[in-house]
């Protein structure tokens, strides 16, 4: 065992329906009688995929096999037992009622399935976990709009915080800045993926016109300083997911990404798998890779910390699982 498997984690920045393994993707693929073509599958990652664009499509229809709350369950408790096995304290996954709804899910029941894996997982294995609803920008405004008001007429203990995704470079953030001026009034958490795909000019837009606290990626923010100070001064997370970063070439490799200069510039930073199957990614191997790069254990354990101290879990649990990292 490496001494980063001791090392305490947390993770806020993954998406639920893309944990799905291969070997459960397949299962639930039989189970709903979906057909999946055998070159789904690669070599080089779980899933085969060519640019940004082919992995959204690709991702759209490895996670179609997810048809029933009980796949839900199935999902969310397999990828809390892996996580738990690295030592994860703590999990903020993101979920998308658009993607249960279509396929004939209730709101309430796909949430219910996931809310109970959850409490099953952390009676069984310690971990801890709560998720956020997403809005799926290349759905278009309305979309979102009407994600997030369900969201906010029908709460529900599974879900902590609202998060925008998808197509960044074709879905600048005004066009969201109605849905999000409403979860701001509501007092609703809030997290948008900013900083992936577009730079320093978007990202700011996305600060300003959608409130968030955290934003997903955000590392493109290293190309102007001024937007660093910023992010530092306004108390910003960044969630980072290098790995990813480097499957899409964002980035060509660790030593390259951003990460690690802004650490040293004072940004808060966190590390994440994002949709790990499609990039052979684990959160173990996100802290293994950062420790590799030069961040020494106590900084790795700080980045658990900023996960936890800037998740939206409520403050008398996440006083408990911080008890537990310190
Ligand atoms: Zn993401």
């Amino acid at each position: 065992m490496n001494s980063i498997s001791h090392i305490p984690k947390a993770e806020i920045h993954v998406h639920l329906e893309a944990t799905i393994t291969p070997s459960l993707c397949r299962k639930f693929a039989k189970r709903n009688k979906v057909i999946l073509s055998d070159d789904f599958f690669g070599s080089e990652y779980a899933y085969q995929w060519e640019d940004f664009y082919d992995f959204l499509k690709k991702y759209d229809i490895v996670t179609s096999v997810i048809h029933t709350p009980e796949d839900y369950y199935e999902l969310t408790y397999a990828y809390l037992k892996e996580c738990a096995s690295h030592n994860v304290l703590y999990l903020e996954a993101m979920v998308s009622s658009t993607h249960a709804k279509a396929k004939g899910m209730t709101y309430q029941s796909f949430l219910d399935s996931i809310q109970e894996a959850s409490l099953n997982a952390e009676r069984d294995f310690g971990i801890v976990s709560r998720y956020l609803m997403n809005g799926i920008r290349h759905l278009g405004p309305e979309s979102v709009q009407g994600t997030a008001e369900e969201v906010l007429k029908n709460p529900h203990p599974a879900i902590v915080g609202f998060g925008l995704a998808g197509d960044e470079l074709h879905f600048p953030p005004h066009l969201f800045s109605k849905t999000f001026d409403m979860l701001k009034e509501e007092n609703f958490p809030i997290t948008v993926h900013a900083g992936e795909w577009d730079g320093p000019e978007n990202i700011r837009k996305a600060i300003n016109l959608l409130h968030p606290t955290r934003l997903g990626h955000g590392v493109r923010s290293i190309e102007d300083l001024d937007l660093v100070k910023e992010i530092i001064e306004k108390d910003i997370v960044l969630e980072t997911c290098p790995t990813s970063n480097i499957a899409t070439k964002i980035y060509e490799n660790y030593e390259n990404h951003p990460v690690k200069k802004l650490h040293e510039l004072g940004a808060k930073v966190t590390v994440n798998s994002d949709d790990p199957p499609f990039f052979n990614a684990t959160i173990q191997g996100e802290y293994e890779a950062m420790s590799k790069i030069g961040f020494a254990d106590d900084v790795l354990i700080s980045m658990t910390r900023n996960a936890i101290e800037y998740s939206f879990l409520d403050n008398q649990k996440k006083k408990e699982v911080l008890t537990k990292l310190n």
